[in-house]
């Protein structure tokens, strides 16, 4: 995709005092989907040049995915419950999918996701095997689906194929979790090895968690990663049950465990990180671990406000995912670190519109393994995403707040344009590839008869 050019009413372009709102921004696409040239201040919208209103984006990052909790939407907000009875009613969705009917329903999701400006996806898959623990003909089935959902919805994925062994510390998995497991972590390795990186698509790795994966096999997964210099992502701490667990079987927390098995590091992301001490807190951002904040998921199961702010502070890059798809809004995600802060120490101004513009951009890209996408600049891939400035929500304040505008007050249907390696996939709102994308989620989701 080359020899394309776009125009942008106005652009967040980095700029060595930080990052700046211009105007008339003219982006041409180069050999490869790259970004050839960014030029500021280019006058009108020259003949050939695809217009693009509004704020133009670095594309938005969604660092932590389980694309079949998007069935769960609305179902699970019926009674109280816990994460536990939450994580009942997931498994019975989790136990009515196959190969055909993942790559359906994911197709949609990752559609809704381009809808909301998302152009890459962190894919944290452990749905691996037949219900039961048999395996498909193809042992990576489900996975392959899952890459392919990401192509026909236009956007990149990183598969993150998670290990996952044990229901708990010395645990046998329970019935509906067989299809998760390989055995042990040389099995799990060996079928992940058969897992490529294509045009859109790169592979990475996932401890589920340390109740997953037994301490002495938590070395081979890291060792994989490191093998493929990989991304590697674990779920830690999203409940105190996980740190009682783990601090009764191991006697440390799982954060130190992990340190202790050279899981933490800069090509590590750490999940939800909701819970942890002091130590946990300096070993993450001693190790420049990325910590990936889900705040729509994190209240929805009511985990619990993690330690973003300190975590970024002692050295921890912060990405965000949509985690359980409770919505898909990378606004609503990336204002909720702020807000969320404000709310638990009454004060304001722990995170300025670009950091959180970053997180869910550059940061994010960086913690799936995307490290070229997130800027837009000559070179970086041209993944970008229009946010209208002239909605009911976003119309008022004037164009250089438009970071403040995007980040506090826009939602995911203020996004008018979405451009992956340079090739237009949702233009004025509408998505190119999946023409009816409500419709392809309802199908899926009744479909599941779960
Ligand atoms: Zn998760």
């Amino acid at each position: 995709m080359s020899g394309l050019t776009y125009w942008a009413e106005y652009a967040w372009l980095p700029h060595a005092n930080g990052p700046v709102v211009e105007r008339d921004v003219l982006v041409t696409v180069g050999p490869g989907g790259r970004i050839a040239h960014v030029t500021p201040d280019s006058g009108p919208c020259p003949p050939g040049a695809v217009r693009l209103g509004g704020l133009l984006l670095p594309g938005r990052a969604n660092a932590h995915s389980h694309a079949f909790h998007r069935a769960l939407r609305g179902t699970v907000q019926v009674g109280s419950g816990t994460f536990w009875t939450w994580r009942d009613t997931m498994y019975r969705f989790a136990g009515a999918l196959d190969p055909d009917s993942y790559l359906a329903l994911a197709t949609a999701v990752y559609a809704e996701m381009a809808l909301s400006g998302i152009t890459a996806v962190g894919e944290f898959h452990y749905l691996h095997h037949a219900p039961g623990g048999a395996r498909y003909t193809d042992p990576n089935a489900m996975g392959h689906a899952l890459v392919e959902a990401a192509a026909r919805a236009g956007i990149r994925i990183t598969l993150l194929d998670t290990c996952y062994l044990s229901a708990g510390f010395g645990a046998d998995l329970t019935k509906p979790q067989l299809r998760f497991g390989d055995g042990d972590a040389d099995a799990w390795a060996a079928r992940a090895d058969a897992l490529k990186d294509t045009g859109h698509a790169r592979i990475g790795a996932a401890v589920h968690s340390v109740r997953a994966v037994p301490a002495d096999q938590l070395g081979t997964v890291a060792h994989w990663a490191a093998m493929r210099r990989a991304p590697l992502h674990v779920h830690l701490s999203e409940q105190t049950a996980e740190n009682d667990a783990c601090l009764t079987a191991h006697g440390v927390t799982p954060t130190r465990l992990l340190a202790d098995h050279g899981v933490l590091g800069p090509r590590t992301s750490a999940v939800h990180a909701t819970h942890l001490t002091d130590e946990d807190v300096r070993l993450l951002g001693d190790s420049s671990t990325t910590v990936c904040m889900c705040p729509t998921t994190e209240r929805d199961l009511a985990d619990g406000i993690g330690p973003a702010r300190r975590l970024a502070s002692s050295g921890c890059p912060i990405s965000l995912g949509s985690d359980s798809h409770a919505v898909i809004d990378p606004f609503e995600e990336a204002r909720a670190l702020e807000l969320n802060e404000r709310l638990r120490t009454r004060t304001r101004g722990h995170w300025t519109a670009h950091a959180l513009l970053r997180a869910g951009g550059e940061d994010g890209h960086a913690s799936l393994g995307w490290p070229e996408a997130g800027r837009i600049e000559a070179g970086a891939l041209a993944d970008f995403t229009a946010v209208a400035l002239d909605t009911v929500r976003t119309a008022g304040p004037g164009p250089q707040l438009g970071a403040e505008t995007a980040v506090f007050a826009a939602s995911a249907a203020d996004v008018r344009h979405v451009v992956v390696g340079g090739r237009h996939i949702v233009r004025d709102g509408e998505h190119r590839l999946v023409p009816d994308v409500a419709t392809a989620l309802r199908t899926a989701i009744a479909a599941l008869d779960a």
